[in-house]
């Protein structure tokens, strides 16, 4: 098969049948290199729903997506063959199906050898999808996690499993190495001082929104870290400030521009970038495509680092 997105040039971009970028539809068993995945379940969200229409709608707004990276002067689908898996089966009232499932079919992927995008669906799904990464790594995962919030709250309504608890137990789990893993976006308010008690605890790396922005921005992506071996990214579209991320569910004021996150993951040295999210987005809440796009354009930048090596 051809992975190539349908061209623009002979199908005007809003033709066609939508998948993400206009990739061909291709599983597990096909001859590609990544697969980029739906996963539409928000059933962990503590505030707004919606997430569960994120991967229709970003597979639209991904019509206008583009594969040539301007600064790392390559095309993405020139070096790897990339395509929509399609969604992955969910049940959107039972988690513990929907983990089961989820672990399921990435491990799937997994092991047939590909990488995967996944897109979610709220938070909570970053769990079973680091517990299938991990499992083909065979070692605990450095985590590059852009976020508004830590993730490592405690449980709430006597409910361990969502979508503000999946850092926690995936350090309680051994599946990341909280050393070797980082935050990027992190704001208050917090309910209280005692939430940064468990990344302080196991010294994972918090990058705030003042300590991007405190000094100019090259000074701060020259002192991001750099780690080797297996690398996971998820990435909770409200790090974005609410500017340029309106559709989520538990939006923060005073967050990351699209630009610093374009910047940050271009500087992201990773050796090998197994597996990565995209999720929280929800489109009912979103204005303008907005944060659709703004969730495009991450993707194209996750792509190109998963394309690196
Ligand atoms: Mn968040
Ligand atoms: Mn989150």
């Amino acid at each position: 098969m051809d992975y190539k997105p349908l061209s623009g040039r002979e199908f005007p971009r809003f033709s066609g049948i939508k998948t993400f970028f206009r990739l061909p539809l291709a599983d597990a068993k096909s001859d590609c290199d990544i697969l980029m995945v739906g996963v539409p379940y928000d059933g962990a969200v503590s505030y707004r729903p919606g997430a569960r229409f994120a991967p229709s709608q970003i597979r639209e707004a991904s019509s206008l997506g583009r594969g040539f990276h301007m600064t790392r002067n390559r095309n993405v689908f020139d070096l790897k063959k990339v395509a929509d898996g399609g969604d992955c089966s969910v049940v959107p009232i039972d988690q513990t199906q929907t983990y089961e499932k989820v672990e399921k079919h990435f491990g799937e992927i997994l092991s047939s050898g590909k990488k995967f995008i996944a897109i979610g669906g709220d938070h909570s799904l970053a769990l079973p999808l680091l517990r299938a990464a991990h499992r083909s790594a065979g070692e605990p995962l450095n985590l590059v996690h852009f976020d508004a919030h830590l993730d490592t709250y405690p449980a709430a309504w006597n409910c361990e499993y969502h979508h503000g608890s999946f850092l926690r137990h995936a350090v309680e789990e051994g599946l990341i190495a909280p050393d070797r893993s980082m935050q990027f976006g992190i704001r208050g308010p917090l309910a209280g001082g005692e939430d940064l008690d468990f990344v302080r605890k196991h010294g994972i790396h918090v990058f705030t929104v003042d300590d991007v922005r405190e000094k100019n921005l090259s000074e701060f992506l020259a002192k991001i870290p750099k780690f080797k071996g297996p690398t996971y990214i998820t990435f909770d579209i409200d790090c974005l400030d609410p500017a340029y991320a309106p559709g989520t569910g538990t939006p923060v004021v005073g967050g990351l521009t699209t630009y610093e996150t374009q910047r940050i993951l271009r500087a992201l040295e990773i050796e090998n970038l197994v597996a990565a999210d995209l999720v929280e987005v929800s489109p009912p809440f979103d204005s303008s495509q907005i944060t659709a796009l703004a969730a495009v354009d991450t993707l194209f930048e996750i792509l190109c680092l998963m394309s690196a090596n």
